[in-house]
């Protein structure tokens, strides 16, 4: 594990929703709750999600996503390649690493995760 010290720590989650995401009950900076099967195989998925996104929707001009933080009522913007770093990181256990969000995204470059999949869902269907 590495000893890194990321400023302005805080939940990065943007699949926040689920009320019995354990992640939920971590203190702060402790090391991450270990991921159950069931789980493991959710993040793989969304892995292979963001990985299409990157390499399918960037093109197209699509950098990321955004959501609505559930701290600071702001709408945060994530780009592929943090969402990737943070899924890899959950998957070795380790807690995301926290980037602190750009100050001045292109917010037209954003779209909503279920956006995102919906895009990725309409070019698979062509
Ligand atoms: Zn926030």
């Amino acid at each position: 594990m590495v000893d890194v010290n990321y400023d302005d720590m805080m939940p990065i989650d943007p699949f926040a929703d689920d009320p019995n995401d354990p992640a939920s009950f971590i203190e702060d900076d402790e090391v991450a709750e270990p991921l159950s099967a069931q789980e493991r195989v959710e993040v793989i998925q969304d892995l292979s999600n963001v990985r299409d996104c990157m390499r399918r929707l960037r093109p197209r001009g699509v950098l990321g996503i955004y959501f609505q933080c559930e701290d600071c009522e702001e709408l945060h913007y994530y780009d592929w390649e943090i969402m990737e770093q943070n899924m890899l990181a959950s998957l070795r256990g380790e807690l995301p690493p926290v980037h602190e969000p750009s100050a001045m995204p292109n917010v037209d470059a954003y779209v909503p995760w279920d956006y995102a999949m919906g895009y990725l869902d309409g070019l698979d269907a062509r």
